[in-house]
């Protein structure tokens, strides 16, 4: 797929006509952009034909599936991992200030920068940059596509629709065969995804949501139904085991999970015109009743509800990383009175921290340097390449700025 802009860089729709674009290279006519993903800007007026494209969205806290498609094609397709040093890094550096300080003889407070409560809407750091790199690779797709409409993934089930079944509104049309979907993986929530009847000893990971009571008796409402895995589910049905389970009316407080991606669906709100709001167990009936294999970004191609559409061969693999090290995150940052200069040099033989290079014919990253030139190096899920690859048989391809990228076959 080659991503194509306008004179003034807004995206039109992609093509697949390499001849075309290898020509328009040639004679001058469109300028390449970007090679990752491939994208090439027309220097000529041109007219803009847009179709519907729904960009689908797989928010997560460690992974995030995009995928873009029209009603016949799939033209994204994207996973990636989120940073999750945040809390770390955040707790280090108030263990540096506080070694630092007591360096220092008593010093009167110089401001006072602690606030007694926080505002409504605050966020932790940590949620906060989630929400900003969800924010990031949604902008980038709109940079390269003429996306008309977004729906994002909010949460596994919808807890308002179980406490009250007679809820209407647009997100609500599905009916009646999506109802017990829901209910199951609030079910499965509630349980913490074990077995109520032998707590995991069983290690037999496929989980069922049972019915106490028949379904025609006890319906289908959380409090009637329990999880078990597959192992003491069927133990029950052939009578060797008997259940001692108690059932409770009360709810599983889920307010606390998926504040991420409330706040994240908001903040898109904010910025694009055309969002909506789905859930797991949609997304799940989707992806199983289509015989979709289950990654992040095969959601995302469910949640976009393109189901038609042909899908995309490749995948790029992203990763979030850290730009820089702060010198705060050094330790023995002080001697004597002296700030020392960090020992790791940026740039070694030429090279920096995640370059991604060419070696023997293969992409991959440098993962860790060594002052005499010898690198790690890796693909972006930490498979080895080379332990100590010489600096000498590297080609840089390029410098990545905080997001590491790179294309993969399409799984499944
Ligand atoms: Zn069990």
């Amino acid at each position: 797929m080659v991503y194509v802009l306008d004179k003034s860089n807004k995206p039109l729709m992609p093509t697949n006509r390499h001849g075309k674009v290898k020509h328009l290279l040639r004679s001058g006519k469109a300028v390449v952009v970007s090679r990752e993903p491939f994208t090439i800007k027309l220097v000529y007026n041109s007219e803009s034909y847009t179709q519907e494209i729904t960009l689908g969205i797989d928010a997560g806290s460690k992974t995030v599936g995009l995928s873009a498609s029209t009603e016949k094609e799939e033209l994204y397709s994207s996973e990636t991992v989120l940073r999750t040093d945040i809390v770390k890094l955040l707790a280090e550096r108030l263990q540096y200030r506080k070694t630092r300080r007591n360096h220092l003889r008593y010093r009167k407070p110089r401001f006072d920068n602690r606030k007694a409560t926080k505002k409504p809407g605050w966020l932790a750091p940590s949620i906060r940059h989630k929400i900003d790199s969800h924010l990031k690779l949604v902008e980038n797709v709109h940079k390269i596509l003429p996306i008309t409409k977004v729906i994002v993934e909010v949460a596994a089930f919808d807890i308002q629709k179980i406490k009250n079944p007679n809820i209407s509104g647009t997100e609500y049309q599905q009916g009646d065969q999506f109802d017990s979907w829901n209910v199951r993986e609030y079910v499965l929530f509630r349980d913490k995804h074990t077995c109520q009847h032998c707590l995991g000893k069983s290690k037999d990971k496929v989980l069922n949501v049972h019915h106490l009571e028949s379904r025609k008796t006890g319906g289908n409402a959380p409090s009637d139904l329990v999880t078990l895995c597959k192992t003491c589910h069927s133990k029950v049905h052939t009578g060797k085991i008997v259940l001692n389970i108690k059932r409770g009316k009360s709810f599983r407080d889920a307010a606390f999970m998926g504040i991420m991606r409330w706040a994240f669906y908001n903040k898109l709100k904010e910025t694009y015109t055309n969002v909506s709001l789905t859930y797991g167990y949609i997304t799940k009936y989707v992806r199983i009743n289509n015989g979709i294999e289950k990654t992040h970004a095969a959601d995302a191609y469910c949640i976009a509800n393109n189901v038609e559409a042909k899908r995309q061969e490749h995948v790029y693999m992203q990763k979030f990383v850290r730009h820089s090290n702060r010198s705060l995150h050094k330790a023995n940052l002080i001697k004597g009175s002296r700030r020392i200069a960090s020992k790791a040099p940026t740039i070694v033989k030429g090279y920096r921290l995640f370059d991604k290079v060419l070696y023997k014919n293969q992409e991959c990253f440098i993962f860790g340097r060594r002052e005499r030139g010898f690198f790690d190096l890796r693909l972006l899920d930490g498979v080895k390449v080379n332990g100590a690859a010489s600096y000498k048989k590297l080609k840089l391809i390029n410098i990545p700025r905080t997001l590491l990228k790179e294309r993969k076959k399409q799984v499944g």
